[in-house]
C-alpha cells in the first residue's frame, strides 16, 4: 500500500469532503520555500503552509533551539510552575507589541488564543457585576474553529451546521474602500442597541476571507468608537503577526491600541503548535482579587510548553535580523511590481498588496463560491505546475515564506499570470 492509500484508510483531513476530494499529496521533505513529495516532485510553498512558515522549512536555527530545549526541559506543567523560556518569550515579545500590552496567556493554536480573548472579555465585565453578552465582529471574519472563535467567524461555510448554538455575535461591515461610513455607523448603532463586551477583528487584512484589506485609519476610527463606549477591542493577529504586513504586527500601522492581541501561526516559525493572547494591565487587574471565583479558570495541558517557547524565541530572533527585514521589503517590492504587471489584465478584476501579502481577484463569468469549481480548477492547475497556492473562490493570494528567492517568486508570478488565461 502506498502512503496515500494508507492515509485514506486511517485519516480524516481538515476542510475536506473525502468523497469528492483528490487524494492528499504525501510530502516527504522540505527545505526553504520548497517541499518534495514521496516521488521526488518539487513544490514551491507560496502560502507558507497556511501562513505559519516565514523562515523556510526545516530551518536549522529553530531546529537547533528546539533540540537544545528538548534535552534540558521538554515540558513542565504551568499551573503552579514557571520556567525561563516562558519568561524570556514575554521579555522579548512585549517590547515588540503596542506598549499597553502587559500580560501574556499561553495556549496551543490560533482558535484557543481567540477563545481566551473572548472569555476574558466576557468575564471581565462579569467580575464587575455587569452582564455583557454580545461580541461584535466583521462580516466574513475568520477567527478559528473552536466554539467561541467559530461564533465570531462570519464565513458560513465553516459555521452552517452550528447555527443557533453560539454566543451572541453581531456583525458590522468591513470598512473596505467606499464602505467606511457604513462600518462606523453600524458599529455605533450596534453598541447602542446591545450589551457589547468586545469587538474582535483581523487588523487590516482578513485572511480566510481572501486577503480582504482595509485602511488603518478606518480601524483607528472603529477602535475609537469602542473606547468611547467602554467596549473592549481584540486584535486577532494570528495571520497578520510577525512581519506579514511588512511591519512586525498590523497594529503597528495604527495610532490606537487594542486591549488584547491574539498571536499564533508564525509565532514558532511553523515548527511547534503554540499561541498566546496578550492583555492590558487593566484587564489582568479585573481578575486580580481575594475571590477565587474572579480568576480565569481556563488552561490547556501544554500551556507555555518550554519547547514551543524556545522555538518562538528563535523565530523572533530570526525575524529581527537585517537579512529577514530586507526580505520583507524585497518581497513587497516584487509584489508591487507584479501588481503593476497584471493590474490591467482583463481577467484581473482587482489586485491588492500589503507587505508580503499579494492578492488578485480573478474575473469569472460564473459566481465563484468559496470551494466552487473555479477554485478547484485553479488549485489543480497550480499543483500540476508545482506551486502550492490555495485560492479562496476566485481570489488567488500569495503569502510566501520570507526566504523565497526572487527566482522562486518569479516562478509563482508566472504561474498566476498563466492562470488568468485558463479561467
Ligand atoms: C488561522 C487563524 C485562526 C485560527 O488558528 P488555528 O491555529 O487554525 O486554530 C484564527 N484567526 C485568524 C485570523 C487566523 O488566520
Amino acid at each position: 500500500m502506498t502512503l496515500t492509500e494508507k492515509d485514506a484508510r486511517y485519516l480524516w483531513h481538515p476542510y475536506t469532503q473525502h468523497k469528492t476530494a483528490a487524494p492528499p499529496i504525501a510530502i516527504a521533505r522540505g527545505e526553504g520555500a520548497l517541499l518534495w513529495d514521496e516521488n521526488g516532485k518539487e513544490y514551491l510553498d507560496a502560502i507558507a503552509s497556511w501562513w505559519v512558515n516565514p523562515f523556510g522549512h526545516s530551518n536549522r536555527f529553530i531546529a537547533d533551539a528546539i533540540y537544545k530545549q528538548l534535552t534540558s526541559l521538554e515540558h513542565v506543567l504551568f499551573g503552579g510552575f514557571t520556567h525561563e523560556p516562558a519568561v524570556r518569550v514575554a521579555e522579548k515579545l512585549l517590547p515588540m507589541l503596542p506598549d499597553n500590552q502587559q500580560k501574556i496567556f499561553f495556549s496551543d493554536n490560533g482558535s484557543t488564543s481567540v477563545e481566551v480573548a473572548i472569555k476574558v472579555a466576557l468575564q471581565y465585565f462579569f467580575n464587575q457585576g455587569e452582564t455583557r453578552k454580545t461580541i461584535i465582529a466583521f462580516e466574513d471574519a475568520f477567527h478559528g474553529d473552536t466554539f467561541a472563535a467559530m461564533a465570531a467567524s462570519g464565513i458560513s461555510f465553516y459555521t452552517l451546521a452550528f447555527k443557533g448554538m453560539f454566543i451572541d455575535v453581531v456583525r458590522i461591515p468591513v470598512p473596505t474602500p467606499g464602505r467606511e461610513q457604513a462600518s462606523f455607523d453600524t458599529l455605533e448603532s450596534v453598541i447602542a442597541a446591545h450589551d457589547c463586551a468586545a469587538f474582535i477583528f483581523e487588523p487590516l487584512v482578513q485572511g480566510a476571507a481572501g486577503m480582504v484589506m482595509y485602511a488603518p485609519e478606518s480601524l483607528d476610527r472603529l477602535i475609537q468608537i469602542c473606547k468611547k463606549n467602554n467596549v473592549l477591542t481584540i486584535a486577532d493577529e494570528v495571520m497578520t503577526g510577525f512581519g506579514k504586513t511588512g511591519k512586525n504586527f498590523a497594529c503597528d500601522y495604527l495610532t490606537e491600541q487594542p486591549d488584547m492581541m491574539c498571536l499564533s501561526k508564525a509565532l514558532t516559525g511553523g515548527t511547534i503548535p503554540m499561541a498566546l493572547t496578550t492583555f492590558t494591565q487593566q484587564l489582568f487587574d479585573g481578575f486580580y482579587s481575594d475571590d477565587i471565583n474572579k480568576a480565569l479558570f481556563h488552561g490547556h495541558t501544554f500551556t507555555a510548553n518550554p519547547t514551543g517557547c524556545a522555538a518562538a524565541l528563535a523565530s523572533m530572533e530570526l525575524l529581527a535580523t537585517a537579512e529577514m527585514q530586507d526580505n520583507l521589503s524585497r518581497i513587497n517590492q516584487k509584489h508591487l511590481a507584479f501588481q503593476k504587471r497584471i493590474q490591467n489584465h482583463p481577467k484581473a478584476r482587482t489586485t491588492r498588496v500589503l507587505g508580503t501579502i499579494f492578492a488578485v481577484e480573478i474575473a469569472t463569468g460564473e459566481d465563484a463560491s468559496y470551494y466552487g469549481s473555479i477554485r478547484t480548477k485553479l488549485y489543480n492547475f497550480f499543483i500540476e505546475n508545482g506551486v502550492i497556492l490555495r485560492p479562496v473562490g476566485n481570489i488567488v493570494y500569495i503569502l510566501p515564506p520570507y526566504v523565497m528567492t526572487n527566482a522562486q517568486l518569479e516562478k509563482v508570478y508566472t504561474i498566476v499570470e498563466k492562470a488568468l488565461e485558463i479561467v
